[in-house]
């Protein structure tokens, strides 16, 4: 059978595979962990680093078209790949995604509206920078993720505390946004240019990690066909090929702004891989295959609950298991873990899917299956 070959051997990549392999696929993995979650669902797993030109090559070899799942994979791997291999998405269209002023530049320029922002490269840009971004938020341009490598700031004098604590790394402030509250809309665009989209997540954060990400189509449908039409511009524009996540901001007065992008598929999409017919997974592998691309429709109201390696110890700090059984009791759920070598706090362990006959069901179904966990009932 046909080959198709993954940068990173994470929860995203076992995901990837698992779907693939559903198709009748044979997947190869190059991640440089022993262990990685992908590696032992892969039928190959090729252990070096993602800028290994011999690895690269391998994986080349072996496989008809390649994805990523690491958003921070070198984009000169997927250039080297796509001299002989189908590579969606393209090295270029990775590279804005790690580098949030290009983002932002990128969105605008394919007509959707971003939060105001001033670039930061010395401290004379924050001297420089209008009034109308305090109190703003201070990001690195690269390797953020899970709110990491970002700092609120109330005034000029705290962004200068902020930047300099950051040793002068690049960075970008954006202007404090009042939220009501954020989504995301997963698209999926084939080589051709045939693009989909799937029905906005309306996303809860905790800690700034994503908790829980609800698909019940209670987004109203203006907003929600802004943001679907904001996604697929931003694809368009930038002739993007795989699956892309756009994060969007939903403010007060109702105006939808987009936040960032993923260029692959997202932790606020996981809802489809139960909520419809084909996953953001199997759309990724289709994609790559060169196959139709599938039906985005929402089956029933779905929403996605992450595990952190949190709840694999108790109050004093000794690990045990989570209630598993208790969860899979309630009614509507299915249970996705990763298989990570090993629980640490904060890490993405799995995540429960949750359906519901209509929107009431289902929050009373995550109340539940929150009860059972011992997490706080984030209320969407
Ligand atoms: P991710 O894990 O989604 O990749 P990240 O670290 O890349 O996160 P962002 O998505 O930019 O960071 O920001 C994390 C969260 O911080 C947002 O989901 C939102 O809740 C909040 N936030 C970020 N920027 C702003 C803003 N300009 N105004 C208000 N809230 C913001
Ligand atoms: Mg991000
Ligand atoms: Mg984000």
């Amino acid at each position: 059978g046909a080959w198709l070959g993954v940068l990173g051997g994470g929860q995203l990549g076992r995901m990837f595979c698992q779907a693939a392999q559903a198709l009748g696929y044979r997947v190869a993995v190059l991640d440089p962990d022993e262990s990685c979650p992908a590696g032992m669902v892969a039928d190959a797993h090729i252990r070096a680093a993602y800028d290994d030109a011999a690895g690269l090559d391998r994986l080349a070899q072996r496989c008809a078209a390649v994805t990523t799942e690491f958003e921070n994979v070198p984009a000169d791997s997927l250039r080297r790949l796509a001299r002989s291999r189908i590579t969606t998405p393209s090295g270029d269209a990775v590279a804005v995604a790690q580098d949030r002023l290009a983002e932002k530049s990128y969105i605008q320029a394919a007509g959707v509206p971003v939060a105001a922002h001033a670039a930061i490269r010395c401290a004379a840009d924050v001297d420089a920078c209008p009034d109308a971004l305090f109190p703003g938020i201070l990001k690195t341009v690269r390797f953020g993720y899970d709110g990491k490598g970002q700092v609120r700031v109330a005034s000029r004098d705290e962004a200068r505390q902020a930047f300099g604590a950051l040793r002068g790394v690049p960075c970008i402030l954006e202007a404090l946004q009042p939220l009501d509250h954020e989504i995301s809309v997963v698209v999926a665009r084939d080589l051709r240019g045939r693009a989909v989209s799937y029905p906005p997540s309306r996303n809860v954060h905790r800690d700034g990690i994503l908790a829980l990400a609800v698909a019940d189509g209670s987004v109203p449908a203006g907003i929600a066909d802004q943001a679907r039409g904001h996604a697929l511009s931003l694809a368009d524009h930038l002739d993007y090929h795989g699956v892309l996540c756009v994060e969007f901001f939903v403010l007060r007065d109702g105006r939808v702004l987009a936040n960032e992008m993923a260029p692959r598929p997202h932790n606020s999409g996981h809802y489809t891989q139960d909520g419809c017919l084909v996953s953001q997974f199997e759309q990724q592998a289709r994609i790559m295959a060169g196959l139709p691309l599938g039906d985005t429709a929402l089956l029933r109201p779905a929403a996605m609950l992450n595990l952190l390696g949190d709840l694999w110890f108790d109050a004093q700090g000794r690990r045990r298991e989570p209630d598993w059984a208790g969860v899979l009791a309630v009614p509507g759920t299915r249970l996705h873990l990763y298989a990570k070598s090993e629980a640490r706090r904060a890490r993405k362990m799995g995540h429960v899917n949750i359906l519901g006959a209509d929107a009431a069901q289902l929050r009373e179904r995550i109340a539940r299956v929150s009860a059972v966990l011992g997490l706080p009932d984030a209320d969407a």
